[in-house]
């Protein structure tokens, strides 16, 4: 990857797509994307650097979403939690998942051919907008489980009762979320690395691709033979290792490519 330089970048409005973007697209036998808090911010949903307004101005994600943060301070973690959960509860799917899901039917549905989304999102907003193969890498805010059972169950009542919140059986009960310093479920992770070496195009969309491991996946895609597309309006470190950087937000710029890249109705 180390070589390459983005052969093409997005303007805002008007997007122009580079038909070799296209070809490869449609080509493809397998496609991963890979899904951060970007993706989400046009649905009102804040991405981490943007969170943390207001009360919690003062916090930065790692002393809330750390095990040790929890363990000092479970009320407001989960009181950090619940609001958050209360606001994606708020929230709706933008055209950027929208687009996700509809290039995913055409992919699987219409084409017999295989579409993996890997997400670091935890607000369950691209099972809602339609797509079905969802890897949830860093788990969900809509489980949370007990820290005395294990058992995860989900909690759609908001707000919780009391603070910390408890579950039936009495123990303390922490958001079925990943937090920094905690290893990735292996399921999960093993379903996204087998999916990297075998995908033909590999989408980095909405991430800062700072968070490891899941940032890690570009690289092994491209080691495996992707060619890798970036979507964000702004640079990260891998824009100028990418293939195709779009340099837009997600909910034009993706409308555009499906756009593109689908055949007309009716053809
Ligand atoms: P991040 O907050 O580190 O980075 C967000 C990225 O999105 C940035 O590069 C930014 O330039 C880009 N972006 C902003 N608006 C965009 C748009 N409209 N279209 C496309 N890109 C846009 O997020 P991250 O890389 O996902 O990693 C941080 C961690 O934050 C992850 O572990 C994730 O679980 C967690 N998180 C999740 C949510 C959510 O579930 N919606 C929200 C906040 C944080």
């Amino acid at each position: 990857m180390g070589h390459l330089k983005p052969r093409y970048t997005c303007p805002l409005m008007g997007i122009q797509l580079d038909p070799e973007l296209v070809d490869a697209i449609r080509a493809a036998e397998s496609v991963v994307v890979m899904t951060g808090a970007g993706i989400s911010a046009e649905s009102g949903i804040p991405t981490f650097r943007d969170e943390l307004t207001g009360m919690w101005e003062n916090y930065d994600p790692e002393q809330l979403a750390t095990p040790q943060a929890f363990e000092r301070d479970p009320e407001t973690v989960s009181r950090w939690y619940d609001q958050r959960r209360a606001n994606i509860a708020k929230c709706e799917p933008n055209a950027g998942h929208q687009a996700l899901a509809t290039l995913e039917r055409w992919q699987t549905k219409d084409r017999g051919r295989r579409f993996t989304l890997l997400t670091q999102n935890i607000d369950g907003l691209h099972r809602r907008a339609g797509s079905a193969n969802v890897v949830e890498l860093h788990g969900t805010i809509w489980r949370w489980r007990c820290t005395k059972t294990g058992r995860e169950r989900e909690y759609r009542h908001i707000p919780f009762p009391s603070y910390p919140p408890l579950s039936e059986d009495g123990g303390l009960l922490r958001p079925a979320v990943v937090w920094f310093g905690e290893m990735l479920p292996e399921r999960e992770m093993m379903t996204a690395q087998r999916e990297c070496e075998s995908c033909d195009v590999y989408f980095s969309i909405g991430t800062s691709t700072q968070v490891f491991p899941a940032a890690g996946l570009i690289q092994l895609a491209h080691a495996s033979g992707a060619r890798t597309v970036e979507v964000n309006p702004e640079t990260t470190p891998v824009s100028n290792l990418v293939d195709w950087s779009l340099r837009g937000p997600a909910g034009t710029v993706l409308p555009g490519l499906v756009e593109r890249v689908m055949p007309p109705t009716g053809t």
